[in-house]
């Protein structure tokens, strides 16, 4: 069942999930040796400072190029890869991809901060904050440039090992964020007690910025409540400049979106940052 991706340039595969038994076999094995063949990579979107339009970071996603199939999405394998207890060797694989980048693009004089996100199992499970500090010693990464992306309902729905990993993770420097806030439900006092030092807005509320009222003022809302928490906002989804034009008048501090870019691979990422530097210098000149 192959199905062209929402607004995506690839064929994205998406298996039925749980209908059909023989095909779901197959894809579990075909993921367990992912790692082994190198089937798995990440690729980066970048998040834009609304201060001055320029990169402020990057966020990390992961892909997997099935032999068969093609692309195959993560909504697809990371629900597939936590059913089969292969989640914990793809979360390992994605810290330490990560910070191995992180360091590639570091001793190319361009140090780029990267988010990477949290599975549920990797938040319950002991021994994340010591995994992520070994590789961010071993590629002497600097904690401060790593953030990590859990989801809301994920972070609600167990709220002690949230507090414990949250906890740990900003002991040692990393930036925690909260993912998809929105689309789940927070407990606002919870929500205080937590590092976090970031809120990324579902991009559910963005896709309508530009003809709900309703969304606009949730938005505004959440943009308020973030500042008046200390937390930076981010709005993930921006598709337009329209939405991009709401976002900066409520000042949004990061946006995310295929109207900036969509996810690529490493190597065409900092071509890209430069290209955009430099047409932003030619915007500026030109006013
Ligand atoms: P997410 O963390 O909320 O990531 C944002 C998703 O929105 C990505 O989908 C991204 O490609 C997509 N996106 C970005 N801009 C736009 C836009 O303007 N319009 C639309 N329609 N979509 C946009 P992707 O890469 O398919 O990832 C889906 C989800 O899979 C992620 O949602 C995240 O929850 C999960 N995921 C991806 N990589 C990893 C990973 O390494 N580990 C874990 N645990 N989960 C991951
Ligand atoms: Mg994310
Ligand atoms: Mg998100
Ligand atoms: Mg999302």
């Amino acid at each position: 069942a192959a199905k062209r991706a929402g607004g995506g340039n690839y064929v994205l595969f998406e298996p039925h999930m749980g209908t059909d038994a023989a095909e779901q076999l197959a894809l579990q094995n075909d993921l367990r040796q992912a790692l082994d063949r190198g089937e798995l990579s990440l690729h980066y979107q970048p998040k834009i400072d609304g201060a001055d339009g320029q990169i402020c970071g990057v966020e990390a996603l992961l892909r997997w190029q099935h032999p068969q199939h093609g692309m195959v999405s993560p909504t697809v394998f990371i629900g597939l890869a936590e059913r089969f207890g292969l989640i914990g060797r793809l979360g390992n694989w994605v810290i330490n991809e990560a910070c191995r980048q992180m360091a590639e693009w570091a001793k190319n004089g361009t140090a780029m901060r990267v988010a990477i996100n949290i599975s549920a199992h990797q938040l319950r499970e002991h021994g994340l904050v010591e995994r992520i500090e070994e590789a961010l010693i071993r590629h002497r990464v600097n904690a401060s440039q790593l953030l990590c992306e859990i989801t809301e309902s994920v972070a609600m729905d167990d709220i002690k090992a949230t507090q414990r990993t949250f906890d740990g993770l900003a002991r040692i420097g990393v930036f925690l964020s909260i993912d998809d806030f929105g689309s789940g439900y927070s407990s606002l006092n919870y929500l205080r007690q937590l590092p976090a030092r970031q809120l990324k807005i579902d991009r559910s509320f963005v896709k309508d910025l530009e003809t709900s009222e309703d969304a606009r003022a949730v938005v505004g809302a959440v943009v308020k409540l973030a500042h008046a928490l200390g937390l930076r906002v981010v709005a993930e989804g921006v598709e337009t400049s329209g939405q991009r034009d709401v976002l900066l008048g409520m000042r949004c501090d990061e946006l995310q979106g295929f109207f900036f870019a969509r996810p690529m691979p490493a190597d065409s990422l900092l071509a890209w940052a430069q290209s955009e530097s430099q047409a932003e210098k030619a915007r500026a000149a030109a006013l």
